[in-house]
């Protein structure tokens, strides 16, 4: 029986791993006085790992005897956890690890795991250290619940693996150029915003994808049989992708355009004050959203667009040019390689990958 744990032991014993340099450099100073109190209140009991590079997490949770704890707790921005879960999925027994216990607290400058789960969990949107204690709260109460988890190939066939989302085009690109305004914290988003919109750039390239609505569903959603009970060498299999260098299947769809912006999302934040994907209710539920502007979206549409983003009613009227599919897999192909892709908010090359959603791989307290 590999189901996923409901609840978990008192005492919990978590492992946190915590990057000094994540946001505007105070996660360690936060932890002590916002996140340690309630623990102790909670009695839980923990170990502090803080890092001291970049992929040194991944290294930790690819090392390390996981029944030590009951649970990995990852404080820092999104990068951090992109880092555990890939770590994770590289074990030789990546079946077992994977469904090993995650938990967010936001101490990064793109906290959209966080700002999710404090979503899904029923908090009104808060943004600092308020979103730090509703966080540790959820943390305190730990609610395990089905993680999905997006796996990607890349023309190279690197296998990625993906919480969150992939973006092409205009997000990515504040993403990335926003890194120099590090020290404003969050705001380093909203003025990348405006000064990639006065520059607006378009890539050419198709889209593909498999509509959520199809009849082929990834298998292990809804109780189907988990990944967990294929042999420990096994790799995780695609199911609904056939490899990148050939057509995608006949039922796909393709888009083939000049495009703004190509966003797969699957939690309802793409950042603390990004509500971009409303009709996601919990961190499990099977699909991808995909949303999508060509070149003829105006400034103004586009302006409209981030400025709803915020309360999350950029969906309530139609935006022209700009669209959104649910889907279960999808593959992007870009005619050029100077662009910026992200993947979960890290950098990736440019250059065509394709993915499926795996409904509920992952762990993640929530509730
Ligand atoms: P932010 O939201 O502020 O970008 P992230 O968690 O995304 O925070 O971390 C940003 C990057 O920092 C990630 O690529 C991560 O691998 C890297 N990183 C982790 N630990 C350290 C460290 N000690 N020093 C510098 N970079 C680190
Ligand atoms: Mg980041």
């Amino acid at each position: 029986e590999q189901g996923p744990p409901r609840l978990l032991p008192s005492p919990p014993r978590f492992l946190v791993l915590l990057n000094p340099r994540g946001g505007t450099g105070k996660a360690l100073t936060l932890f002590e006085t916002h996140v340690m109190p309630m623990l102790t209140e909670a009695n839980a009991h923990f170990t502090l790992f803080v890092t001291e590079r970049p992929n040194q997490a991944r290294e930790v949770v690819q090392e390390q005897d996981l029944s030590t704890w009951d649970a990995i707790v990852v404080m820092s921005g999104d990068g951090l956890m992109f880092e555990v879960i890939n770590g994770l999925m590289e074990r030789p027994d990546w079946a077992k690890a994977i469904k090993k216990i995650l938990s967010i607290l936001p101490g990064g400058s793109g906290n959209a795991l966080a700002a999710s789960i404090n979503h899904y969990s029923g908090h009104q949107q808060v943004t600092g250290t308020k979103l730090l204690t509703n966080c540790a709260f959820i943390l305190c109460k730990g609610h395990p619940v089905p993680l999905d988890i997006v796996s990607l190939t890349t023309s190279s066939q690197q296998r990625i693996f993906s919480f969150l989302s992939l973006a092409w085009g205009f997000i990515s690109d504040v993403d990335i150029e926003s890194e120099k305004y590090r020290f404003m914290g969050y705001a380093r988003f909203s003025i990348g915003t405006f000064v990639r919109l006065t520059a607006l750039r378009t890539y050419r390239g198709r889209l593909s994808y498999l509509p959520a609505s199809s009849e082929e569903k990834d298998t292990t959603c809804n109780g189907g049989s988990s990944s967990s009970d294929s042999k420990e060498t096994q790799i995780l299999v695609d199911s609904l992708l056939v490899p990148l260098d050939q057509p995608v299947p006949s039922h796909w769809h393709t888009v083939e355009d000049q495009f703004v912006l190509v966003l797969a999302l699957y939690q309802s934040h793409l950042g603390a004050e990004h509500f971009t994907a409303p009709m996601i209710k919990g961190p499990g539920e099977g699909n991808i959203h995909l949303f999508y502007a060509t070149s003829r979206i105006s400034r103004k549409s586009l302006i409209k667009l981030f400025m709803a983003m915020e309360k999350g009613t950029h969906l309530d009227q139609e935006i022209p040019h700009l669209f959104h599919v649910p889907v279960q897999a999808f593959r992007i192909e870009p005619s050029e390689s100077s662009g910026i892709m992200t993947v979960d908010g890290e950098v990736i090359d440019c250059s065509p990958i394709q993915g499926q959603i795996h409904c509920g791989l992952g762990n993640v307290i929530s509730m």
